[in-house]
């Protein structure tokens, strides 16, 4: 069913999200995406904007790791200098790599919360898994060749929730 494609919730940016909102709800663990929900796709290494949010994440004990499809040298590259845990390859929306983080961030599902731009990956994965997930507006409006064929099927799974009212991005 087209519901498992439904993100919890939807915000603009990663940014937006505070450490202040996820502890309320009693989150101590972040799985989040890379590629357009971090940076954009073909940005190598994290902003200014974004290394001060996962201080203040990390501030606030709130544990993160990064979920990529994307490969080892990309992944690595970008997740080493902010000293983040990363799994590369984890084949979202295959649930797997989200339970290895889950592990081994030593935290239960209740806790934790997936970030991703993608209903077909990050969402989908992040639901079948039993998380609450979160949808970001992809940072970038290009995307790289896989991606490009998933964001076609997503549009028309996206405008039927709009249709319905289930998902609205607010101004
Ligand atoms: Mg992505």
């Amino acid at each position: 069913m087209l519901k498992k494609f439904l993100p919890a919730e939807h915000v603009k940016s990663i940014l937006n999200i505070t450490p202040e909102q996820l502890k309320a709800r009693g989150i101590k663990g972040i799985i989040t995406d890379l590629d357009n929900t971090l940076v954009e796709w073909d940005r190598p290494y994290a902003t200014p904007q974004l290394i001060k949010w996962f201080e203040e994440i990390k501030r606030n004990n709130i544990k993160v790791t990064i979920v990529s499809n994307n490969n080892e040298v990309r992944v690595k590259a970008f997740s080493d200098p902010l000293e983040i845990p990363f799994i590369f390859q984890a084949r979202k929306p295959m649930t797997k790599a989200f339970n290895k983080a889950l592990a081994q961030m030593g935290l239960k599902k209740e806790e934790t919360v997936v970030i991703g731009d993608q209903l077909l990956t990050d969402v989908l994965g992040g639901n079948r898994s039993g998380f609450h997930t979160i949808l970001v507006v992809p940072v970038a409006q290009t995307d790289g060749f896989v991606t490009k064929f998933n964001r076609f099927a997503e549009r028309r799974i996206m405008n039927w929730f709009r249709k319905k009212g289930l998902l609205q991005w607010e101004d």
